[in-house]
């Protein structure tokens, strides 16, 4: 069977998909119950992280930490492994947690196993909802990413992509895959202090409608503000990219969400960024 013939998404389902929650109108828009206490996701979280010591965390110490922060749920990956090593960290995460945590897969080439179809059939019959790239371990040149952001596109599921602050690369695939939704990392760039290089990826997304922006790791916070005002916070995604212990996973957490909470928006833009965008685009 061919990638194409086993995906279970067909393009009229993903249209479907598009109208309600990216491309054509976001159900954040309207959803959100103004008398329930908004919910909270965090749409950037690690079971393996990509730093030096390639740190890892447990479902565990994930859960217990958002019970604190008063976060519903997750979104989880490991990254630093592969594609196939992956899929059994969240999956195994999700098992025990199947109500917090929302598992994605990574997308790393590998020279001895087909990794499309591992990424494939996590998606179709696995529960995975989306799929994370990573410029530090895989290039983003059309050669090597294009296939991944085509099966994202055709399962209607986003792709988080840090692509290390590479404008051209990121422009390149939200322009060749329209139907794919592209969630830029960082907002361009992990701890960016460069105002016109964030500038530049929010007009990426004011030209792309596809494309969302993760707030994760951004320094500029006023750039959040701007970026409300010129693409709307029903494009804007939360996250804390923890678990990170400095000074306790709990501190961490909270101080990140406390960014969100402190930004002249609206309760009603707060609320899109903290979770409804991120659930909508999900559709969960
Ligand atoms: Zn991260």
């Amino acid at each position: 069977m061919t990638t194409q013939e086993s995906s279970p998404v067909t393009r009229r389902r993903f249209l479907g998909i598009s109208a309600a929650a990216g491309l054509g109108m976001l159900a954040a828009d309207t959803a959100a119950p103004q008398n329930n206490p908004p919910l909270i996701i965090d749409a950037h979280v690690h079971l393996k992280h990509g730093d030096v010591a390639r740190t890892e965390y447990s479902p565990e110490t994930i859960v217990a930490t958002m019970d604190k922060a008063g976060i519903a749920k997750s979104v989880v990956f490991a990254m630093s492994t592969s594609t196939q090593r992956s899929i059994e960290m969240a999956e195994s995460a999700v098992k025990r947690y199947p109500d917090r945590l929302i598992p994605y897969v990574y997308a790393l080439p590998n020279y001895e196993r087909p990794v499309i179809k591992e990424i494939e059939q996590a998606l179709s019959t696995r529960g995975f909802r989306g799929i994370k790239i990573h410029v530090g371990e895989c290039t983003l040149a059309d050669y090597v990413v294009d296939p991944v952001l085509k099966l994202a596109g055709k399962c209607g599921v986003p792709c988080l992509i840090d692509c290390g602050g590479k404008y051209d690369a990121a422009k390149r695939m939200a322009e060749k895959f329209p139907d794919t939704f592209l969630i830029i990392a960082h907002m361009g760039r992990y701890l960016c202090t460069d105002k016109k290089l964030v500038e530049t990826f929010i007009g990426l997304a004011e030209s792309c409608r596809n494309v969302f922006l993760d707030v994760s790791g951004v320094v500029l916070l006023d750039m959040i503000e701007e970026a409300v005002r010129r693409i709307g916070s029903s494009r804007l995604i939360w996250g804390s990219d923890g678990p990170d212990k400095k000074p306790d996973t709990v501190s961490y957490a909270c101080a990140e969400l406390a960014k969100i909470q402190h930004l002249s928006l609206s309760d009603k833009d707060k609320n899109n960024i903290l979770g409804q965008t991120i659930l909508s685009l999900l559709r969960l």
